[in-house]
């Protein structure tokens, strides 16, 4: 371990979540088939986590086609795949904060007509994931992934990221850019960063849609509000949707605290292209990156 090296104390936690996470997105990725629901899928991955002694870091996302992430089904969501639909299945799992973030793409159906668009997200996410060195420029990731999705005549996503993670921090201090030149940073031996390209065949930008159903809380309520503490004690600062808020007392009390609460669009690609992203958590080791969250088969 060199100097200034810093990796969590409890890292078998942060591995163990990562191959937790891993298993419930190969689930999700399975479990889109045609006609498939989107609000079971989401349960199923959801309950996966939880069989496996984690919590969810955040909803299952299940962003569709034009839709590049922050989608997660409503209570009562109707809405079930087509043959077809890209699929991004972004899941995330905890141990104590212990964080894993992964994600894949799926061509609902089994088809080939958008593989060009999900070949080339994992072509970027192994040449940035390659790229990392301890010590290392974040920007060296950026340039690796924005290569690789180039030379396959698509763009990367100049305006989504990857990121480091902490302890109930998903998206911590540092960006991971998946484009060169935007980042001054260096990446540190220890550290637990999500590397997520994103490739499109639109624009290569983002802009806000509707509301995806995913809240955070931005800062602890008042400890006077029970219902608002409850929940706060439960989800912290991390990602959470009113699917998970059985109790009615505690959903008004969600209702009456929106300026406690950060609420996320859904990302929609801005030229109307179709998105493919691909996502592991990975530890900046001495050498390079090791990946966490790869296939629960083995190699990725
Ligand atoms: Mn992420
Ligand atoms: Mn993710």
């Amino acid at each position: 371990m060199s100097p200034g090296a810093r990796y969590p104390p409890d890292l078998d936690r942060w591995r163990e979540a990562a191959r937790i996470a891993a298993g419930a997105r190969e689930l999700g990725v399975r479990l889109a088939v045609p006609g498939a629901k989107l609000g079971e899928i989401a349960e199923a991955v959801e309950a996966s986590i939880r069989a496996a002694g984690a919590q969810p870091a955040f909803p299952a996302n299940l962003s569709r086609n034009v839709e590049a992430a922050h989608f997660t089904p409503d209570v009562g969501d109707r809405a079930a795949l087509a043959t077809g639909d890209l699929l991004k299945v972004d899941v995330g799992a905890h141990l104590d904060g212990a964080i894993s973030d992964t994600a894949d793409t799926v061509e609902v159906g089994g088809g080939r007509r958008h593989a060009h668009l999900v070949d080339a997200v994992h072509a970027g996410l192994a040449a940035g994931v390659a790229a990392v060195r301890p010590g290392g420029p974040v920007e060296a990731v950026g340039r690796a992934v924005a290569e690789a999705i180039r030379r396959r005549g698509l763009k990367p996503i100049v305006d989504l990221t990857g990121h480091s993670i902490e302890r109930y921090l998903l998206h911590a201090g540092k960006a991971i850019p998946n484009v060169p030149g935007a980042s001054d940073a260096v990446f540190v031996e220890g550290e637990i960063v999500a590397i997520e390209p994103f490739a499109t065949n639109g624009e290569g930008r983002i802009e806000n849609g509707p509301f995806g159903h995913i809240l955070r809380f931005r800062r602890p309520p008042p400890e006077r509000d029970a219902p608002l503490a409850r929940l706060y004690e439960r989800f912290r600062t991390l990602p959470f949707t009113v699917r998970w808020v059985p109790d009615a007392e505690e959903r008004a009390a969600l209702e009456r605290a929106r300026r406690l609460l950060q609420s996320y669009p859904v990302f929609l690609e801005r030229g109307g292209g179709l998105v493919a992203q691909a996502e592991h958590t990975v530890l900046v080791g001495p050498e390079g990156a090791e990946v966490l969250s790869a296939r629960s088969g083995g190699a990725r």
